[in-house]
């Protein structure tokens, strides 16, 4: 990452950060805040997305450095910025097979929106999630029992087992680990060719 000006430099991480997002903020550019930033490990190999913001507080802490950029400068008072696009970690983190929180948003994000019924693609307004076996049957609130669902499936499904209401999985429900996360970053990594080489290998 560059600092495009003169007098920034000296600036303690706290004011700088404080000047820059309060600026960014004026000038209209707190979208690109947010876009998406491909985190790598200090051995190249992803591990994870955050917005640009996040990635410039990690990279003006001195934990990450920008590897990529996207093209945008987050302009603030005296200087420009350049958001970047990736970022790599300078000391390696064992990353443990992890199990991301289990909520809603993540199941969504697993089944890619796609009732796994029906195979329709659907906002995530439009949709709901089943327990595969019905709570009211035992079925627990696990990533092995909770799937991505439209609502007339939904209604259709019911009390019952998928068998009993004569529907079928699109596949088996498993947990959000370490795969399925680089699977969704290598979707992601498709709209952005800064990402390519990090991603498919
Ligand atoms: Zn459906």
């Amino acid at each position: 990452m560059a600092l495009e000006t003169n007098s920034s430099v000296g600036l303690p991480v706290r004011d700088y950060l404080h000047s820059t997002f309060s600026a960014a903020h004026q000038a209209g550019d707190a979208h690109a805040m947010h876009a998406p930033v491909l985190v790598l490990n200090a051995s190249y190999e992803p591990i994870n997305v955050c917005a640009a913001r996040r990635a410039i507080v990690l990279v003006l802490k001195g934990v990450a450095m920008a590897e990529e950029e996207n093209g945008h400068y987050l302009h603030a008072a005296r200087f420009a910025l350049r958001v970047p696009s990736v970022i790599r970690l300078l000391e390696y983190r064992r990353i443990p097979h992890q199990t991301r929180a289990l909520s809603r948003k993540n199941i969504l994000l697993r089944d890619r929106n796609t009732c796994q019924y029906c195979a329709t693609v659907l906002a995530s307004s439009e949709l709901t999630l089943d327990h595969v076996v019905p709570r009211s049957r035992g079925g627990a609130s696990t990533w092995e029992n909770l799937v991505t669902c439209c609502h007339p499936c939904n209604r259709h499904k019911g009390n019952q087992y998928p068998s009993e209401a004569r529907m079928k999985l699109m596949r088996e429900p498993r947990s959000f680990n370490l795969h399925t996360s680089r699977h969704i970053m290598r979707m992601m990594g498709h709209s952005d060719a800064k990402w390519r080489k990090y991603l498919f290998y």
